[in-house]
C-alpha cells in the first residue's frame, strides 16, 4: 500500500498520513474541481541541468526497501508502452494500469460518460483531467481492494497537470520514455489489431527501415495472434491513419514536457527501441537491472 509522501496544498489539510494513493486520489478529484493552478515548479533551465542524470540505481535501491515499484511509461501512439509495461508487470507482479484500457472499458460499459468519451477518444483528442484521475482513482481503488501494491502506469501522466497530481499524491520511482523511429510509430498503430476477446494486442505490421546516410536499418517482425484469436481481431476506431497523426501532434504538444517534468527530478530512463520484441526486451531489462529467467530458459530451449 502507498504512502502518501506528498501532497498539493489544497489536498494537504485532509489527507491523513496513511492515506493511499487511490484515497488520495479520489479526494483530489472531489476538491481540485475545477483543478486549482499547479503548486510544483517546473524550472526548464534546471531541467537542461539534469538532462543526463537518470536516477534509475537510486530508485532501484528504494524499491528494495519494501515497497512494490510505482513506474511510468511514457512514449509515442504505437511505441509499444502497452507491450513492455505489460511484460514487465507479470515480471514484477504489479498490475499494469492503462489508462487508455481504462477509457475504453467505460466507452464499451454504455455508462454516462460514455457518448462524451467517444467523441473526444475518436478525434484523438485528450480526455479532461477530471475524467482520467476519477477513472484511475476508481481503479487503484478496486485494485487496492483486492490487496494490489504498486503499479505500472501506462498512459498517464500525459499532461504536466496530472503528473504534478501524481506527484502531489504518491512517489513514481521511475519513468520509462519508450523511444520509436517516427516513421516506425504509425505503420504500428495501423497494424494493431486487438482480440475482442481476450483484449491480447497484436500487430500485422512488418516494418523494414533500410540503412540510409548512415543511419542503421531496423527491422520488426509482425507480431501474429495465437490461433484461439486469430478469428476474433479488431482495429481500434482511434486507430486511422488521420486520428494516429492527431494523437501523435498531441503527444509532442501536450505529453512532450510530462518527459522534461520527470526528467528535471531525475527520474527519466530514455530507451531507445532497438526493434522488435526480440531485440527490445532483453535490453530493456538489462537497462532495469532486471533479469527474465523465463524468457532465457525459452531462448535456450
Ligand atoms: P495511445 O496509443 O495514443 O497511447 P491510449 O490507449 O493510451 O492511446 O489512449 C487512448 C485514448 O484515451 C487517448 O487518445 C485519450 O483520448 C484517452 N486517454 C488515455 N489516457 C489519457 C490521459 N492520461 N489523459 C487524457 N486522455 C487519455
Amino acid at each position: 500500500m502507498a504512502v502518501v509522501s506528498r501532497c498539493s496544498r489544497a489536498a494537504t489539510a485532509a489527507i491523513t498520513a496513511n492515506a493511499t494513493t487511490a484515497t488520495t486520489f479520489a479526494y483530489l478529484i472531489r476538491s481540485l474541481s475545477p483543478f486549482s493552478s499547479s503548486s510544483s515548479t517546473f524550472d526548464p533551465q534546471n531541467d537542461l541541468n539534469n538532462r543526463n542524470k537518470p536516477a534509475v540505481l537510486g530508485t532501484l535501491k528504494r524499491e528494495s526497501k519494501g515497497r512494490n515499484v510505482q513506474w511510468v511509461f511514457l512514449g509515442c501512439p504505437g511505441v509499444g508502452k502497452g507491450t513492455y509495461a505489460s511484460r514487465l508487470s507479470n515480471l514484477l507482479g504489479v498490475p499494469h494500469i492503462a489508462t487508455g484500457d481504462l477509457v475504453r472499458d467505460e466507452l464499451a460499459s454504455s455508462g454516462p460518460l460514455s457518448s462524451q468519451l467517444k467523441e473526444i477518444v475518436t478525434q484523438g483528442k485528450l480526455v479532461s483531467d477530471e475524467i482520467i484521475i476519477d477513472l484511475l482513482s476508481k481503479r487503484l481503488e478496486a485494485g487496492e481492494a483486492k490487496g494490489e501494491s504498486g503499479f505500472i502506469l501506462d498512459g498517464f501522466p500525459r499532461t504536466v497537470r496530472q503528473a504534478e497530481i501524481l506527484e502531489g499524491v504518491t512517489d513514481i520511482d521511475l519513468v520509462i520514455n519508450l523511444k520509436l523511429r517516427e516513421e516506425a510509430l504509425l505503420a504500428k498503430c495501423l497494424g494493431r489489431r486487438i482480440c475482442s476477446e481476450c483484449g491480447g494486442n497484436y500487430n500485422v505490421a512488418c516494418i523494414n527501415i533500410k540503412a540510409e546516410n548512415g543511419r542503421p536499418g531496423m527491422y520488426m517482425a509482425p507480431l501474429p495472434p495465437p490461433p484461439q484469436c486469430a478469428s476474433k481481431l479488431i482495429t481500434r476506431p482511434d486507430d486511422t491513419e488521420e486520428v494516429v497523426k492527431q494523437r501523435l501532434r498531441i503527444y509532442q504538444a501536450m505529453t512532450r514536457p510530462v518527459e522534461d517534468f520527470y526528467r528535471s527530478r531525475g527520474k527519466l530512463l530514455e530507451f531507445d527501441l532497438p526493434g522488435g520484441i526480440p531485440e527490445s526486451w532483453p535490453k530493456l531489462l538489462c537497462a532495469l537491472n532486471l533479469e527474465d529467467r523465463e524468457d532465457k530458459q525459452s531462448a535456450a530451449a
